[in-house]
């Protein structure tokens, strides 16, 4: 295996690469924060990032659909994909601790005053049915009152007015954690909010589960994917520290007391998050670079998924691959939104590999919480394809003897079938016995190329061969 290189993946580096790459887009029209910029970017979900230059009503200018598909992260990383999930895998075995430069780009503009948000940045309004503004991309940078420890984690942000939100805080976060504790302490909780950040940030602030356990430092395990310290400086009037490259950052403290509505919201199931009280950031400060981008994400759309694509891939495969070693490799997938439904690849060498692909979907379940459904395939299935998968299951699949059940286990709230995440985890043992290869063999034809100027159109050829 060749030496991971160190990586440069800051915000304004990563979207010089697209840019080269052609990987981004303008639209060049004037558009509106409510409604409309979500709107094209769920049309165009999946495809190149979008820059939105003219927001009507900001002079701040929107990114969206930034690392929604495979073809916009490889080219943000500047690698290939397999590459960004040995960096993730790097990240969380080889923390490094940050380091504080002084002077950020990120401070020289700062806000104390008459403070609101919404004349500072454009906050997109994403569906009809959600509550109002949005702020969708931010990363929470908190310092937890009892263990001193640093989290970094993405939470929708509803505009309440011009410097309070809401804020979404799910039981079993960190974040979360660091509330109870402060507001036990009936003190406020200073927190940090930062849009536009180094991607290694984006990455570990969305990883959540047995990678990322409490006393993991999302700001360390950044640096563990560059490969250096993810430079970062003191707030101005919040005592957590900051990522020193990011575009914009809202300094601010949950208050321990103040409960207010929040929701519904377009949640990334697809669903909206029924409106239920929620606890208030009051801002403090607003800090930002010269000409700032706003990056925003569609809480119902292909980046919030695909921001746990490639960390889910490397934490399924690292655990795999210890546990079960005929593993080659995983694929989460698209339609169960990269976290729900994986296929993976196996290699029976031996008589002694029959059962164990059985193992695998065990061991797989045991390592992600959230899946629910695990299909085996073997070496010569191509697992990103997913006619090739279904083929799998058309000719190697017996549903009597293939299925295998764990009922009442573990999976996550929002899944609307489970009982408060309670459901079946379902594996799919579409291998082949290893002593039955032979009749399996798939069709092989010829390697040939295609000439150019060999393939035209019909209609010429027809009216030769019926001339005669
Ligand atoms: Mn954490």
């Amino acid at each position: 295996m060749s030496q991971l290189k160190n990586t440069h993946s800051s915000f304004r580096l990563a979207i010089q690469r697209m840019s080269e790459l052609k990987r981004i887009q303008v639209y060049e029209k004037p558009i509106d924060q409510n409604l409309e910029i979500a709107a094209v970017m769920k049309k165009l979900d999946g495809g190149k990032a979008i820059l939105f230059p003219s927001v009507k009503g900001s002079n701040v200018p929107v990114i969206g659909n930034l690392l929604c598909c495979r073809e916009n992260c490889e080219a943000a990383f500047g690698t290939s994909y397999q590459d960004i999930r040995r960096l993730v895998d790097r990240a969380f075995k080889n923390p490094i601790e940050p380091e504080i430069v002084k002077k950020p780009v990120v401070q020289t503009h700062v806000h104390t005053e008459n403070l609101d948000v919404r004349k500072l940045m454009p906050i997109l309004t994403h569906t009809s049915a959600d509550s109002g503004q949005y702020i969708s991309a931010g990363i929470v940078i908190v310092r937890d009152p009892e263990t001193k420890i640093y989290n970094a984690s993405y939470h929708r942000l509803q505009v309440n007015s011009n410097n309070r939100l809401g804020i979404k805080l799910d039981y079993g976060r960190h974040l979360r954690l660091a509330y109870d504790r402060a507001k036990e302490r009936k003190e406020p909780l200073p927190i940090a909010i930062c849009l536009g950040t180094d991607l290694a940030l984006q990455y570990t602030a969305a990883t959540m589960g047995s990678r990322m356990p409490e006393h993991a430092d999302e700001l360390k395990s950044a640096g563990g994917l560059i490969g250096r310290p993810l430079a970062v400086a003191k707030a101005i009037s919040q005592p957590v520290i900051v990522p020193a490259e990011a575009e914009i950052i809202i300094e601010g403290k949950i208050l321990p007391d103040d409960m207010e509505p929040e929701g519904p919201f377009g949640e990334f199931i697809g669903y909206l998050a029924p409106k239920a009280d929620a606890p208030i950031v009051e801002i403090t400060a607003i800090t930002h670079r010269d000409n700032p981008i706003y990056q925003a994400i569609n809480g119902y759309g292909r980046e919030t998924i695909m921001l746990r694509k490639y960390v889910l891939e490397a934490s399924l495969l690292d655990i795999l691959q210890a546990a079960t070693p005929i593993v080659l490799d995983a694929e989460m997938t698209a339609g169960g939104l990269h976290r729900f439904h994986a296929v993976i690849q196996i290699k029976k060498s031996t008589p002694q590999h029959n059962g164990m692909q059985r193992n695998v979907i065990a061991a797989a379940f045991g390592a992600l919480k959230d899946l629910d459904l695990v299909t085996v395939v073997d070496e010569d299935i191509d697992i990103r394809d997913p006619l090739d998968v279904e083929y799998a299951l058309a000719t190697r699949f017996e549903a009597s003897k293939d299925l295998v059940m764990i009922p009442g286990a573990r999976g996550h709230e929002y899944v609307r079938a489970s009982i408060d995440g309670i459901r079946t985890k379902l594996g799919i043992d579409a291998t082949i016995p290893y002593e039955d290869k032979d009749l399996y063999s798939r069709c092989e034809f010829k390697e040939i190329s295609i000439e150019d100027g060999c393939l035209n159109d019909a209609s010429e050829a027809f009216d030769q061969l019926w001339k005669i």
